[in-house]
């Protein structure tokens, strides 16, 4: 079995972020928060960091956890509009009563570095340019890194989110995969992922995939991000039992997660330089 980890894909493409971000003005990316949860303030902290290693300006915009949705969409809507400001995202959870797909209709799908724009998703879909969203964008990254062959094979995404599952769904069937969607209504879920030759799983769910849910020399993709009661993360997929049936699999953390970041930073390197 092969571990398809992403910190040589990541680092490559970072450095390809940093040329890119030196070929024009400094990229800035603006991070919008209305949240005081541990993990995703982890997560901004360590955009920050990754952006300032490649040279791009970093800007966390804090609204703090009372934040009103007016207020955020009023911001998203100014840093649109500031020419000084090439992407701008989104970081949830967002507090109660704000939703994420509402809000992220004001990013101007030029600086949507994160897909999370309803329009982007759809251009998307009608295979137009677009910025998808990073996670998505990641797996596809490391399918490719790896050279594992999609057209006119089996795929299989575990989850159905704006953010993952359903864009992810759109890149796999671009590059001609036979693409399943399966979600928490999906009746006898290993008899479905048990057919892929590609199986991606983005549910949120602690070892919700095992032995019992993988073919013989599967490709599995885990971008489940779980905390563990030790602080720690852990995938989706049951990473030892798995291991003894797929042909490779991506490891929790360091796998995803990485390229994901990375992504994020080639995106808004590319929002800079866009004519
Ligand atoms: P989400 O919005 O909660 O969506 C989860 C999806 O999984 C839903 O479509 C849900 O079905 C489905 N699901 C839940 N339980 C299931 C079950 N038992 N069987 C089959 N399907 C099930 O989550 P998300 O934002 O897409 O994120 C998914 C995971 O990816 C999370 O662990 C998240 O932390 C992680 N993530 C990782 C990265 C990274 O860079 N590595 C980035 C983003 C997210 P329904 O639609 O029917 O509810």
């Amino acid at each position: 079995m092969k571990t398809l980890t992403g910190k040589e894909l990541a680092a490559a493409i970072r450095a390809q972020a940093q040329a890119e971000a030196a070929a024009g003005p400094q990229p800035r990316l603006a991070v919008v928060v209305a949240t005081d949860d541990e993990a995703s303030l982890w997560y901004v902290r360590s955009i920050a960091k990754a952006a300032a290693g490649v040279d791009l300006a970093c800007d966390v915009v804090d609204l703090g956890p009372g934040a009103r949705p007016e207020q955020i969409g009023e911001t998203l809507t100014r840093l649109s509009g500031d020419p000084g400001v090439h992407g701008v995202m989104l970081q949830t959870p967002l507090p109660a009563g704000a939703s994420a797909q509402q809000l992220a209709g004001a990013i101007d799908p030029r600086k949507d570095v994160d897909g999370a724009n309803p329009l982007s998703l759809g251009r998307l879909a009608a295979g137009l340019p677009a910025f998808p969203p990073a996670t998505a964008a990641a797996v596809m990254a490391l399918l490719d890194h790896y050279q594992v062959e999609l057209e006119g094979r089996r795929a299989v995404v575990v989850g159905r989110s704006t953010v993952v599952g359903k864009p992810l769904a759109h890149l796999l069937l671009d590059r001609h995969a036979t693409v399943t969607v399966c979600h928490s209504r999906t009746r006898d879920l290993a008899s479905v992922t048990s057919t892929a030759e590609v199986l991606v799983a983005a549910a949120g769910r602690a070892g919700l995939i095992g032995a019992g849910h993988v073919a013989p020399g599967a490709v599995v993709i885990d971008v489940g991000t779980n905390p563990t009661d030790d602080g720690g993360l852990t995938g989706d997929v049951d990473f030892d039992t798995v291991a003894g049936v797929a042909a490779a699999l991506t490891p929790v953390p360091g796998g995803v997660g990485p390229v994901t970041t990375a992504l994020l930073l080639r995106h808004t390197a590319r929002a800079a330089n866009l004519p």
